[in-house]
């Protein structure tokens, strides 16, 4: 059974690190890291089943971006219905009037935005 997956990133056989060094004596080469699945146990997706590192990620995102937005495109904005309060709240600031500090007070305007539930 394939428990491991090698890195997709397109150049993380180029990264110079000891971790990627494989072979003997003259015959050295940098390899692709290989991941072993569910190593993060399906953390984001397992995404990071694919992937060592961010950097893989992101240059594999760059190089494909086109293709992977041909999966899925977004061809018109989505919308979430809310409702929108305003609350008044009685607060206050506080002045200093040369000898001593004072309150002022003063009304302000809270704005809350809450779900609405459209089941
Ligand atoms: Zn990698």
């Amino acid at each position: 059974m394939n428990n491991y997956n090698w890195c997709h990133g397109p150049e993380c056989h180029t990264t110079q690190t000891q971790s990627r060094v494989r072979g003997s004596g003259t015959n050295k080469v940098l390899r692709t890291i290989k991941i072993k699945q569910g190593r993060y146990n399906g953390y984001q997706n397992g995404i990071w089943d694919y992937f060592c590192n961010n950097r893989c990620l992101f240059d594999f995102i760059r190089e494909h971006i086109t293709s992977i937005v041909a999966i899925a495109p977004r061809r018109q904005a989505l919308e979430t219905p809310i409702k929108v309060e305003k609350t008044k709240h009685e607060d206050y600031r506080m002045r200093y009037n040369g000898e001593n500090y004072e309150r002022i007070p003063y009304t302000s305007t809270r704005t809350t935005i809450k779900s609405v539930d459209n089941t």
